[in-house]
């Protein structure tokens, strides 16, 4: 059954989680019950942009800003491959150190250990993410954060809601597996808006989804506001996998960060992928795009994947992403 938009805004207002269940079994029936792990790198926190949810955003001058060099970068993602990742994601500020040149070597080094390699690294131009694909990159994640014009005018005042509506056209056309996503639980946002968001998701064909929470940053003219709600956020990923059905959707930290169990939760309403984080403790801290970010192990990933009757699973191709 093809869900209306009335009909997402009615599931998304009722009380009822009975979809949690409902895209459960989706994600059993279209992906498996293997969880998808990929591999991320933070390797920049340098930004000149000015989202205000942000902590890395640039006007935030109390921030620590580090930038990793291309073997900082290239060691990590060694030591991911050694144990076991398939998929590396490097994902930065909008740092424009990393021209086109340095971040293709980058991504050139990284395709020959053999992995997949998705980048996260904002809005570029057309040129730049034709180069990124021509040096090997194969994804791309790029979260819309909000179809609602307003709503993104007021979140990132000097950004073009356009222009990145655009990139994830160019992305897609470039032949990128194309990730987006937004925020659930900003201000004045509206649950007629996360409508519009799943139905944007549907229109860009996305690959990949990723839904977070919107957690306020002291630091960000944000900080006095309230919290995304867990649940609102994991029912709008629910939809996302009812309606889509066969893209990968990770349980996103932002999620695991509001409640211990939040990862698990997700997995067990429509997500398939975990992003365990491979940067070092120390920039990992210094990362700080909301507070409090959590963190896994792959142990306490695989007991607890083990309690819900599900497996990490290390394939690489031959699947979707
Ligand atoms: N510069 C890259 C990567 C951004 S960080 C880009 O523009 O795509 C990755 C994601 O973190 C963002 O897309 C945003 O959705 C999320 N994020 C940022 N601030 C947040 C906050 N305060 N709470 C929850 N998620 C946040």
């Amino acid at each position: 059954m093809m869900l209306s938009k009335k009909d997402i805004i009615d599931i998304l207002k009722s009380p009822d989680n009975a979809v949690f269940k409902e895209a459960d079994l989706i994600r059993k029936q279209f992906v498996g019950d293997g969880v998808h792990l990929r591999g991320l790198i933070e390797f920049s926190n340098i930004c000149k942009r000015g989202c205000l949810y942000c902590g890395l955003q640039s006007s935030n001058k109390s921030v620590k800003r580090y930038r990793l060099s291309k073997s900082e970068i290239l060691d990590i993602a060694k030591k991911g491959v050694d144990n076991g990742f398939k998929t590396i994601v490097l994902q930065s500020g909008e740092d424009d150190f990393f021209d086109t040149k340095l971040m293709c070597e980058i991504i050139s080094a990284i395709k020959e250990l053999g992995v997949a390699l998705t980048l996260s690294l904002g809005e570029k131009t057309l040129e730049e993410y034709k180069a990124y694909k021509d040096a090997g990159a194969d994804r791309y994640l790029l979260r819309i954060e909000t179809t609602d014009e307003n709503l993104y005018k007021q979140m990132h005042p000097y950004a073009d809601f356009q222009n990145r509506k655009k990139c994830l056209f160019n992305l897609k056309n470039l032949g990128f597996e194309t990730g987006t996503g937004c925020l659930a639980g900003l201000p004045n946002q509206t649950v007629e808006s996360l409508a519009d968001d799943i139905l944007f998701f549907k229109e860009v064909d996305a690959d990949m989804i990723g839904i977070g929470p919107f957690i306020p940053h002291p630091q960000t003219p944000l900080k006095d506001a309230a919290c995304g709600d867990l649940n609102l956020a994991i029912k709008v990923m629910a939809l996302t996998r009812i309606v889509l059905k066969d893209i990968n959707i990770p349980a996103t930290t932002a999620m695991e960060t509001l409640a211990p169990d939040g990862r698990l939760l997700a997995l067990q309403s429509g997500a398939n992928v975990v992003m365990p984080n491979l940067t070092d403790d120390y920039h990992r801290s210094l990362y700080e795009i909301y507070p409090n970010k959590a963190v896994t192990t792959r142990l306490d990933l695989e007991k607890k994947l083990k309690s819900i009757g599900r497996y990490i699973e290390l394939k690489t191709f031959g699947f979707r992403i």
